[in-house]
């Protein structure tokens, strides 16, 4: 989390991000990612890391390759931004592997999301909810083919969670992965691809056990309260 904030603090300085341009970046397209920084919040809430890496990633894989402290501190600057520099400078040259994790981390929370965007949906109607329209187009054909304008089940999906979701989503914890994950590995000479590849494997395995412990207790829930859910 520190990590991202040392990132998230260079990137929303305008004057940074200018100079990072100039100094550094000769590609077109790589200088347009830094011409505007949404303002992103680095926090544990999900809601917001997620958002945060969503934006940070892309730009933190063109820092990776092109960023150069050396220069960036050649051109004149303020002791204050002087450290968002060096801080920033020591951050990628010690640590290899934090696109991969920042990477995970992105992915782990989409199997976070989609668990919970599944556990707003019914049984019954789980073909209109995944429509890819605005939620009110997807009421709205709810009520044309049902006649009604809410599914009872909408939300109840604790006996499908306790019998068949809980272990697809623990499943995807340990097996989640993206195109750029395995892109990014592929990149990577093999005696460091091992050695990250054990470091992810392992994040996954911290995050599997915490939740099947947090998760625990959806396998003593009693059937019949199941029902309310
Ligand atoms: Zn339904």
């Amino acid at each position: 989390m520190d990590n991202l904030r040392v990132i998230e603090n260079f990137l929303s300085d305008r004057e940074l991000r200018c100079r990072l341009i100039e100094t550094c970046i000769a590609i077109p397209a790589e200088k347009r990612l830094f011409q505007s920084h949404p303002t992103v919040h680095v926090d544990w809430r999900w809601e917001f890391l997620s958002k945060a890496l969503d934006c940070l990633i892309p730009r933190l894989s063109t820092l990776q390759k092109r960023f150069d402290g050396a220069k960036m501190l050649a051109t004149s600057a303020g002791v204050l931004k002087s450290s968002a520099v060096t801080s920033l400078d020591a951050l990628l040259k010690s640590q290899e592997a934090l696109l991969c994790q920042c990477e995970l981390a992105r992915v782990l929370g989409k199997v976070f999301e989609n668990l919970a965007k599944r556990l707003e949906t019914c049984h019954c109607h789980e073909r209109v909810w995944a429509a890819r329209m605005p939620y009110t187009t997807r009421a709205k054909k709810l009520t044309q083919e049902t006649g009604a304008a809410k599914c009872v089940w909408k939300t109840r999906m604790g006996p499908w969670f306790a019998a068949v979701g809980l272990d697809e989503f623990l499943n995807s914890i340990q097996t989640c992965s993206s195109d750029m994950l395995q892109q990014l590995l592929d990149d990577v000479p093999g005696p460091v691809r091992a050695g990250l590849l054990e470091a992810l494997q392992g994040l996954r395995q911290c995050a599997h056990e915490a939740l099947t412990e947090k998760f625990g207790f959806w396998r003593h829930v009693p059937w019949s309260a199941l029902g309310g859910y």
